[in-house]
């Protein structure tokens, strides 16, 4: 065993603080949270209840022309059975399984198999071998980043078989879409408990591996903070970024297909909807070395989180929205859609120039100019696991003045578009802004605790000189 755990009970202490109780000078670094009752109790419910939420708002669709409400009204009322809505829920199938083994395989295969050459004929892109932040061990990992290459090889060999070749059906997504879910589930879960087992038995790095010493959490939160197998196959990179987010774009192009084979044309919300997601999805793989630098990589351990969210709940939940249109297809009218269009580009802009100063202000280390001055910055000292003190700087101007997580701002906007591109007539689609809107305030609040703990007084200095979270003067 890497560590030893600590007594059973749900309250880990873990934020550092001086002797009178405030916060030190200087801040600790490392996973800190407390998994008191209330979080124990939402992390339970999550393990228990997530790969019910997603089947639901599957079935829904599938069954109740997308309503969110009726199969709860007709199972009270008694017009409906749960083993009429399981008889008619297909199950696991053979031709699912191979090709999402088919899939996961190709995926690793890209991954593994074939070093990247984007970055030798596209200017400006950063692949390659590239490296993260220091972890807490004060460890700096090195990652193969090829992600663009593996997303345009995908997409080149869905086109040629769409218009080519003729091997299968472009809807060959949509129409095994239950089926392929038990699959992701599968996938799911087995990968999640191999990261717990491998974080007791034989993790990466073992000083980077955190024990709460309450068993569910450390199985939905993970132990290894960046779990690995051989030199390069990293588990967080990989799974987030290829099973997910490769397939989203895939998965929407799919129900495009199936909405012009049901009705002979594809509508413009659904157009707006592959548009919108697809600049999220290119963005993120162009900034592939960037994603290095964010939350998932730098902050938080692999687990069920990250494991089961990244095979089930990204690929099912953040393409409702496409998988709603086959079932209900929208026509928007001209001026509404140029709006959601015009939302959803504001909103890009936003998320992707915060992202920017950020990542620019830190590879200058704040010798730059934001919005054409150079920048407020406030200085930090933290000190890493072994003892050591370290210097960083915060930036506190630009879309970093104006809020200390502006770049969820643009990311909710954006979020917003997709939703609002589906009309007004069910609640359904509008799950994703709903899920993004807890997620980043979660994750705003996750990390300004983390921050806090990190940088002690330095970050209340932050905060002093920048008081909105998300919205100036709201949040
Ligand atoms: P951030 O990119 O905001 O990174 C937070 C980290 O940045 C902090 O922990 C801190 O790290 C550093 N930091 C915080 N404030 C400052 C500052 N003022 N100046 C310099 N550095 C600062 O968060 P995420 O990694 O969560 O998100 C990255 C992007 O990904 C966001 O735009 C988000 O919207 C998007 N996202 C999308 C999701 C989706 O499901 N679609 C899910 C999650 C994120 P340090 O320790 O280095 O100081």
């Amino acid at each position: 065993m890497a560590a030893k755990s600590q007594p059973s009970g749900p309250r880990v202490k873990s934020p550092p603080s001086s002797a009178n109780g405030h916060v030190s000078q200087k801040g600790q670094w490392g996973r800190a949270w407390e998994v008191d009752w209330f979080s124990l109790a939402g992390v339970v419910f999550l393990l228990l209840c997530a790969p019910f939420i997603v089947y639901y708002f599957i079935m829904a669709c599938d069954q109740f022309q997308c309503s969110l409400t009726a199969p709860i009204l007709d199972l009270a009322l008694g017009r409906v059975h749960l083993t009429d809505i399981w008889a008619r829920t297909p199950g696991l199938t053979r031709v699912a399984a191979q090709l999402y083994a088919a899939w996961v395989s190709f995926q690793v295969l890209l991954y593994m198999g074939l070093p990247d050459f984007c970055h030798k004929i596209l200017p400006g892109y950063k692949g390659g071998v590239q490296e993260g932040a220091i972890t807490p061990a004060g460890v700096i990992n090195k990652y193969q980043i090829n992600g663009l290459q593996a997303w345009l090889i995908t997409h080149l060999l869905w086109f040629a078989n769409e218009y080519f070749l003729g091997w299968f059906s472009p809807t060959i997504i949509f129409d095994h879409w239950i089926p392929l879910l038990w699959c992701a589930n599968i996938l799911g879960y087995a990968v999640s408990t191999f990261a717990m087992i491998k974080g007791y038995c034989f993790p990466t790095n073992a000083k980077d591996c955190k024990f709460t010493g309450n068993f569910f959490y450390n199985y939905m939160m993970g132990v290894e903070f960046n779990p690995r197998i051989g030199k390069w196959f990293d588990f967080k990179l990989f799974f987030n970024g290829r099973p997910g987010i490769v397939a989203w774009t895939l998965i929407n192009l799919s129900f495009a297909a199936k909405q012009r084979e049901l009705y002979g044309h594809i509508t413009n919300s659904m157009v707006l909807v592959n548009v919108l997601q697809g600049i999220y999805v290119v963005d993120f793989f162009w900034n592939e070395a960037w994603y290095l630098k964010t939350m998932d990589i730098c902050h938080d351990h692999f687990g069920w989180y990250l494991g089961w969210g990244d095979c089930v709940w990204l690929p099912y939940l953040y393409t409702l929205q496409g998988f709603y249109l086959v079932h209900q297809p929208v026509q928007l009218s001209t001026p509404h859609a140029l709006a959601v269009l015009a939302l959803g580009l504001v909103g890009y802009y936003v998320f992707r120039m915060s992202n920017h100063q950020k990542d620019l202000f830190r590879r200058t280390d704040g010798r730059c100019l934001i919005w054409g001055r150079p920048p407020k910055i406030i200085e930090c000292l933290y000190t890493s696991a072994d003892g050591q003190t370290h210097r960083s700087k915060l930036l506190a101007s630009g879309f970093w003045g104006l809020a200390r997580h502006f770049n969820y701002t643009g990311d909710l906007m954006g979020s917003l578009a997709y939703c609002l591109a589906c009309g007004g007539a069910h609640l359904l689609p509008y799950f994703y802004i709903t899920h993004m809107t807890i997620l980043l305030t979660h994750r705003c609040l996750r990390d300004e605790h983390r921050c806090a703990s990190k940088y002690g007084r330095d970050w209340a200095r932050y905060t002093a000189a920048v008081p909105a979270r998300l919205l100036p003067g709201i949040f």
